[in-house]
C-alpha cells in the first residue's frame, strides 16, 4: 500500500495506474502465463462479445501452463460463449432495465442499491452485465443526482449499497465527494460497498479510501468477491485487514461456477481462506443465467447437494448463503436453510 503526498497537480493513485494498465490483449494473457497460442483464436473470438480485462496483480496469482486455473477460467475469454442454450439471456436479473435514469434499484426494506459507476477492474466472463458495455468514462457527478433526489424522498431507506460496475473503480476523489452527498442524508445509517477491487486491485485500498471509511459517520460494510482460495494471497490479506482497521465489516460474496469452484474443496477451503484473513462467507450466488456463461452453470440441484455437503463441514458462522436473484421478491432467495452469522 502506497501513501500519496498532496501536491499542488496530484498525481494519479498509483493503484489507477495498476487499474489503467490492465491485460487487454489476449495475446499478452497467454503469453505471460506460458500458455499455447493455440488459445488465441478463441480468445479472440469470444473478447469480441466481452472484451477482456485482467489486472496483473490477478494475473500473479495464477498458474503459469495452467490453462484450467481457476482464477484464470474466470477472465479467460472462451468460445464456449457463443453457444446459445435456452434460458440464457442478456439481462438474466431484468433489473437493468428497471432501474430507469436514477440509478438506484430499490427492491428491498430499508435498503437501496446505487449504480455507481459501470465501470470495472476485471471482466469477469460470467458476469451478468456482460451484455452492458458500459462507458469506460467515469460517471459525472451530476450523474447521481437523480439517485440522491430519490434518497431524500425516501426516508425508510437507512442502508445504501454502493454497486456497479464496481463502486471503488471511481478515483479517490470522487468517491470521496459522493461519499459526503450521502453522509448528507440523515437517514442514511450504513454505507455498503460490493466491490472486486479488493481482491483483483488490492492497492486500490490506499490510505485516502481508508481514511475516508474512518471519518465517516456512517457504518461500514465491505462486501469482495472472491470465488476461490488462491484469489486471496498476503497482498488481498493486507487491503482488507486495513479495511476492517477502518472499522468496516467485511462478507464476501462468490458466484458458483463449474470448473472453478464446483467442489466441496474448493468451496471448503474458500471458506477457512476468507475467515484465516477476517472476513465471513455471506452469499454463494447461482449463476444468473446470462448469455454466453452457460458452460459456468449448474444444476440447481447439485448446487444444493454441494452446499449440503458444505454445511455438514463447516462451522455455521462460515457456510454462506446459498442464492438466487429472482425479480419480484422482497429478498433474495434462500436455496436452502442456512443459520444466521452473527457479527
Ligand atoms: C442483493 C441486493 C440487495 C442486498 O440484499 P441483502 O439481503 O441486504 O444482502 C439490495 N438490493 C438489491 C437490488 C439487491 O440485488
Ligand atoms: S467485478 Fe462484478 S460487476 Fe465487474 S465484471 Fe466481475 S462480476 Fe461483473
Amino acid at each position: 500500500m502506497s501513501v500519496h503526498a498532496k501536491t499542488t497537480s496530484p498525481a494519479p493513485a498509483s493503484w489507477q495506474r495498476q487499474y489503467a494498465e490492465a491485460v487487454r490483449d489476449p495475446r499478452e494473457l497467454l503469453q505471460l502465463l506460458d500458455l499455447p497460442a493455440d488459445l488465441l483464436p478463441a480468445a479472440r473470438r469470444a473478447a469480441g462479445l466481452f472484451p477482456l480485462r485482467v489486472p496483473r496483480a490477478f494475473i500473479a496469482r495464477m498458474q503459469p501452463g495452467r490453462s484450467d486455473d481457476p482464477l484464470l477460467r474466470q477472465v479467460l475469454p472462451l468460445d464456449a460463449e457463443f453457444d446459445e442454450a435456452p434460458g440464457f439471456v442478456a439481462d438474466p436479473v431484468g433489473d437493468l432495465a428497471a432501474h430507469g435514469g436514477a440509478g438506484v434499484l430499490h427492491k428491498y426494506h430499508g435498503r437501496a442499491l446505487l449504480i455507481t459507476t459501470g465501470a470495472c477492474a476485471v471482466h469477469c466472463r460470467y458476469c451478468f452485465r456482460r451484455h452492458y458495455p458500459y462507458p469506460e468514462a467515469q460517471s459525472s457527478r451530476s450523474q447521481w443526482q437523480p439517485a440522491l433526489d430519490y434518497l431524500r424522498t425516501h426516508p425508510e431507506i437507512q442502508e445504501i449499497i454502493l454497486s456497479g460496475g464496481d463502486p471503488l473503480s471511481l478515483s479517490d476523489q470522487r468517491f470521496g465527494e459522493l461519499l459526503r452527498e450521502l453522509e448528507a442524508l440523515p437517514q442514511l445509517r450504513r454505507l455498503r460497498i460490493h466491490s472486486r477491487l479488493p481482491v483483483v486491485l488490492p492497492d486500490r485500498v490506499n490510505e485516502t479510501l481508508l481514511g475516508q471509511l474512518r471519518e465517516s459517520r456512517l457504518r461500514s460494510v465491505v462486501v469482495i468477491h472472491a470465488n476461490h482460495a488462491a484469489e486471496l494471497d498476503p497482498s488481498v490479506a493486507r487491503a482488507v485487514a486495513a479495511l476492517g482497521e477502518a472499522g468496516a465489516m467485511l462478507l464476501n460474496q462468490a458466484v458458483l461456477l463449474q470448473g472453478v469452484n464446483d467442489t466441496l474443496e474448493a468451496q471448503c477451503a474458500l471458506s477457512e481462506r476468507l475467515f484465516d484473513i477476517g472476513v465471513l462467507p455471506y452469499y454463494l450466488h447461482l449463476l444468473d443465467r446470462v448469455r454466453g456463461a452457460r458452460h459456468f452453470d449448474l444444476p440447481e440441484a447439485r448446487a444444493v447437494a454441494l452446499w449440503r455437503q458444505m454445511a455438514a463441514r463447516l462451522p455455521g458462522y462460515l457456510l454462506p448463503r446459498l442464492v438466487r436473484e429472482i425479480s419480484g421478491e422482497p429478498n433474495k432467495t434462500l436455496l436452502a436453510p442456512t443459520p444466521t452469522p452473527q457479527s
